[in-house]
């Protein structure tokens, strides 16, 4: 139906995250009847992006400078590390204002259906950094769902025996619900009514 370019600009755009084929097609002919300068700033960017962004080499958040910006700043409470699932989840906790500790992004959670292991996620990583003295709690924030309550107490089975203070944040948070999608009162409820695993 489409020439095997058009075809193609279409494949790209279905791989991306909720994107059916429908939406994909529609957004090839944006880029298709726009003038080429879209198409043009439009991969400027996407190459911009992916070279200029990288995961922090400590807790793994997003950055454009290595440490991040959380991870360097000394007002911070660097006695306290907030884990967490994914990169938008640190976006979720820090809207709140509430949370002045580090962070930890495992980026996933443990899913023996999806074959996502414990090596698969950076738990290794989180264990390195807690051979620091300087850390005194640990605060669980993955996700209310099966695979995030099984990290979350994976994580602190392996954590108690350190003499380090593990937390699981509060329920306030649907059962199945995202960290992401989660209003800040809610969320601001869940960091204060952690209770130690
Ligand atoms: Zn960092």
């Amino acid at each position: 139906m489409y020439s095997d370019t058009v075809t193609k600009l279409i494949n790209q755009f279905e791989r991306l995250p909720g994107i059916g084929h429908k939406t994909a097609v529609r957004l090839a002919f944006y880029v298709l009847e726009s003038p080429a300068q879209v198409a043009e700033e439009m991969s400027k960017t996407l190459i911009e992006a992916k070279q200029n962004v990288k995961f922090c080499s400590t807790c793994f958040n997003l950055t454009e400078k290595d440490p991040c910006e959380i991870c360097s700043d000394k007002k911070r409470d660097d006695s306290k590390i907030c884990v967490v699932e994914n990169v938008k989840d640190v976006i979720a906790m820090e809207k709140t204002h509430e949370y002045r500790g580090l962070y930890h992004v495992l980026h996933g959670s443990i899913s023996p259906m999806n074959n996502i292991t414990a090596g698969d996620i950076k738990i290794k990583e989180l264990l390195q950094r807690l051979s620091d003295d300087k850390i005194k709690e640990v605060i669980l924030a993955t996700n209310p769902t099966v695979e995030g309550e099984a990290t979350a107490m994976y994580i602190s089975r392996l954590i108690k025996p350190l003499g380090i203070t593990v937390t699981r944040i509060a329920h306030g948070i649907p059962v199945g619900g995202d960290l992401e999608y989660t209003d800040e009162i809610t969320l601001i409820k869940a960091l204060e009514g952690r209770r130690e695993m």
